[in-house]
């Protein structure tokens, strides 16, 4: 059967999930990449082995999105330009009965907020079109989210706390650079911390909540609680939950840097004056910083992200610890990008295919958590990340 998929955003998660796709033909028989500059989609283009399409989009832009989805006429659209063109891509999905697959929940541009709320009130038009909408099939959310619907369904009664843990061991030899868009990655950093309990949300000053964790082949880390967006699908998800928080490595030097950043005003976002114009300091700053898809052959070393899920199987508490590591530069040499954009667009490209060979199905918007994770777990490892499970002592906390 002949699917065709749409991919929108040629960054270093498109790139991956363009090279992912094109190594599945089975599946992914055409392949048409947009983006808003067309020569960054030929240029990831020319370093497959086959054929693909590219276009030009504004994807800020309903009619325009509408006017190419049209012209490509695509199976399944894959969203991985940036969290801003969430609700123009469901809007423009929507008008033109096409199944829509994302990585980050939906960004205001002019507020430093992210949250699923806007996404979530498209579900009573895409049931009434029978059209399914997958949100946040990345590594985080997406994989996490997976590993926590897999440990509920084939080892829990119940979960009732989860520990989401990001680890990032690479080392791209700048004294400063952010691994994903910039611009994404340092609001997410400088907004306070949130965490999940009991059925109401705890907040905490900016990485003010610090633990050590030993990750496996990454060895301790500094680790730090920031609030992140599975967060909030999770919490209601996942039945019994008491408490999930979400923790991710940061090292000195780069907090450091980032303070400084904070400190001289380069990480707002209010409009400035600068001569005759008005810019965003953190869209300036974006344009200085080594560009995130530039990181890929200079990082070395590994990223290890997982969950520990604890809670109650037979009468009797259990404590599980899921992960997965990825190592940059194999995947530099298999789709030249590193570790970070892997770890997103192979959970993407995996959940693309599951929709378009209709194992994944349903009418209206899910978070990928509310889909059947076996035929995911099955799947990953071959597309390219492996797990392991590793039983822990419910008796030892490893964080507190
Ligand atoms: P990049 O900034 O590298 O790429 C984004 C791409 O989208 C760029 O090619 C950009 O174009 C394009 N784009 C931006 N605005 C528009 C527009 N209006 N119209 C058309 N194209 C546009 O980001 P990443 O690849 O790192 O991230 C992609 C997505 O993945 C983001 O939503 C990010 O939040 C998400 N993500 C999710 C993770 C997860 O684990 N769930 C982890 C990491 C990222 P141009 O090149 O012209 O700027």
């Amino acid at each position: 059967m002949s699917k065709k998929v749409l991919i929108i955003g040629a960054g270093g998660v498109g790139g991956v999930v363009t090279h992912k796709c094109a190594q599945h033909p089975e599946v992914f028989s055409e392949i048409c990449l947009a983006s808003r500059n067309e020569g960054k989609c030929q240029a990831i283009a020319a370093q497959l082995d086959r054929p693909i399409q590219t276009a030009q989009v504004d994807a800020d832009n309903v009619d325009d999105l509408v006017r190419l989805i049209k012209d490509v006429q695509p199976d399944l659209l894959i969203h991985v330009a940036l969290p801003y063109q969430d609700l123009t891509i469901m809007e423009a999905c929507l008008r033109t009965g096409v199944p829509y697959l994302d990585t980050a929940n939906y960004e205001h541009p002019d507020e430093a907020k992210f949250e699923y709320q806007e996404q979530w009130a498209f579900q009573e038009r895409y049931q009434e079109k029978k059209l399914m909408a997958t949100l946040g099939c990345g590594f985080d959310p997406g994989m996490t989210n997976i590993y926590c619907a897999w440990g509920q369904k084939n080892h829990f009664d119940e979960i009732h706390r989860i520990d989401i843990l990001d680890a990032n061991g690479g080392d791209h030899g700048y004294p400063f650079a952010t691994n994903f868009n910039p611009e994404i990655n340092i609001r997410e950093i400088t907004a306070n911390g949130r965490y999940w309990e009991k059925g109401q949300w705890k907040e905490t000053p900016p990485l003010s909540e610090k633990r050590v964790f030993d990750f496996p082949e990454i060895g301790p880390k500094d680790i730090y609680l920031l609030y992140h967006e599975e967060l909030e699908s999770l919490c209601q998800n996942i039945k019994g939950l008491e408490r999930i928080r979400f923790w991710m490595t940061f090292s000195e030097k780069y907090l450091t840097h980032l303070k400084v950043l904070e400190n001289v005003g380069m990480t707002s976002i209010e409009p400035v004056k600068f001569e005759d114009k008005e810019i965003i300091p953190i869209q300036f700053l974006k344009t200085i910083l080594p560009d995130p898809a530039s990181l890929g052959p200079r990082t070395k070393g590994k990223t290890n992200i997982g969950v520990i899920l604890d809670g109650v199987k037979d009468g009797k508490r259990r404590k599980i610890y899921i992960y997965n590591i990825c190592d940059h530069q194999e995947c530099y040499k298999e789709v030249q990008s590193q570790a970070i954009s892997y770890t997103t667009g192979v959970p993407a490209t995996t959940g693309a295919m599951l929709m378009l060979e209709g194992i994944w199905e349903g009418n209206g918007v899910f978070n990928v958590e509310q889909l059947d994770p076996d035929p995911f777990m099955e799947r990953i490892g071959p597309m390219g990340l492996p797990w392991q499970m590793v039983e822990l002592d419910p008796e030892k906390d490893l964080l507190d």
